[in-house]
């Protein structure tokens, strides 16, 4: 295994910084002067390089094309009020990649690489961390399978890398929502609950055709029934019925396992409602909304945090929400963004300095 101290770093000769308006970051958009790159081969992590970022060399009978052996994860840090960088919960990041790379068979990132190369990659580039609230860097961590073979099997040899993109504020406008009867996101013993590239691939037309159809996403349902329900696009979700939450349980492994929904029901309890995680299907959610019970509901994630959902379709039945009236979400979410940003006490140690 190597040592942190074994990253060989390469500085780009002119930063492009000046080239980027921090006063427009679409998100993912720009990244920044260095990447940290890491290959894997003979069953080892190699050494660790941060280098200027730019473009790679590859054949076109690189397996990851091919195949899908393709992980990813999304990270964000954060400048706090006392100037310096601080990374939200990356161990859990860390481990939900591993946990990505055994399910698609690829070897484990060592936690030197994956965090101690993170902590190096954003020291270096420290000056793109934005500097005003609601701004943070997101990190990108990705690992691809590259052998030049195009036989159906695992590579032999792979590509850590991570990226990082300054963005802006996340406006999470309140969204319009499809509750998917067609396509399906995941299967028990599928691979739902792995961030690999195939699942973002194969949900795109899903999204697609709720566009089509006035809607900005999709409500997934489980794969034989289509009602019990799993995630809102790339989004965990929750619902309020009253002073009890609930979000789809684990266990079938047809749900990613959002860092933003566990933070989300540590908070939710803090607030001082129940939290429930198990199975929750659309005739539950319908008959909240009829009895007035079902108060709010919204997506979770990294990249907008808490989105609020402000109208439900299922098949010609459509529910709509007075967002603005809505009291726990949007506590929900400034409690997060108060801890992520340095302004509230960081009592479960999800802060990492840089
Ligand atoms: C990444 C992701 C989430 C959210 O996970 P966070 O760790 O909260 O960002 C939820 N669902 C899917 C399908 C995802 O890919």
């Amino acid at each position: 295994m190597i040592d942190a101290m074994d990253i060989q770093i390469t500085k780009v000769e002119r930063s492009k910084i000046n080239e980027v308006d921090f006063n427009n970051l679409p998100f993912g958009r720009y990244f920044t002067d260095h990447m940290l790159e890491v290959d894997y081969a003979d069953g080892e992590w190699k050494t660790a390089e941060i280098k200027p970022y730019q473009p790679l060399l590859l054949e076109p009978s690189l397996a990851a094309l091919h195949y899908g052996q393709a992980i990813f994860e999304g990270i964000k840090a954060y400048r706090n009020k006392d100037g310096h960088a601080y990374i939200f919960r990356p161990y859990d990041n860390f481990k939900r990649f591993n946990i990505s790379a055994e399910r698609m068979q690829m070897p484990a990132v060592p936690e030197e690489i994956f965090i101690e190369g993170l902590r190096r990659l954003i020291q270096v580039d420290k000056n793109w961390m934005p500097n005003k609230e609601d701004y943070s860097l997101y990190i990108r961590p990705i690992m691809f399978a590259t052998d030049t073979s195009i036989g159906v099997k695992p590579s032999d040899t792979y590509k850590f890398i991570i990226l990082l993109s300054p963005t802006g504020p996340y406006y999470a406008a309140p969204m319009r929502i499809y509750v998917e009867e067609k396509y399906t996101r995941a299967a028990p013993g599928g691979v739902g609950f792995a961030k690999n590239a195939g699942n973002y691939g194969g949900s795109l037309k899903a999204a697609a055709d709720a566009k089509a159809r006035g809607y900005d996403q999709v409500l997934w349902t489980d794969s034989t029934e289509h009602k019990w329900l799993q995630e809102v696009g790339t989004m965990n979700v929750f619902f309020i019925f009253g002073n009890k939450a609930v979000t789809p349980s684990l266990e079938e492994g047809t749900i990613l396992e959002g860092v933003t929904r566990d933070s989300a029901i540590t908070v939710l309890k803090e607030m001082g409602l129940t939290v429930e995680e198990r199975k929750i299907n659309i005739d539950e959610v319908i008959d909240g909304y009829k009895k007035g019970t079902l108060s709010e509901l919204f997506g979770t994630g990294t990249a907008a945090t808490i989105s609020p959902i402000k109208e439900l379709r299922y098949k010609d039945f459509v529910m709509q929400f007075e967002t603005e009236k809505w009291k726990i979400s949007p506590t929900l979410k400034k409690l997060l963004t108060d801890i992520r940003e340095g302004r509230k006490e960081d009592k479960h140690g999800w802060m990492v300095k840089v």
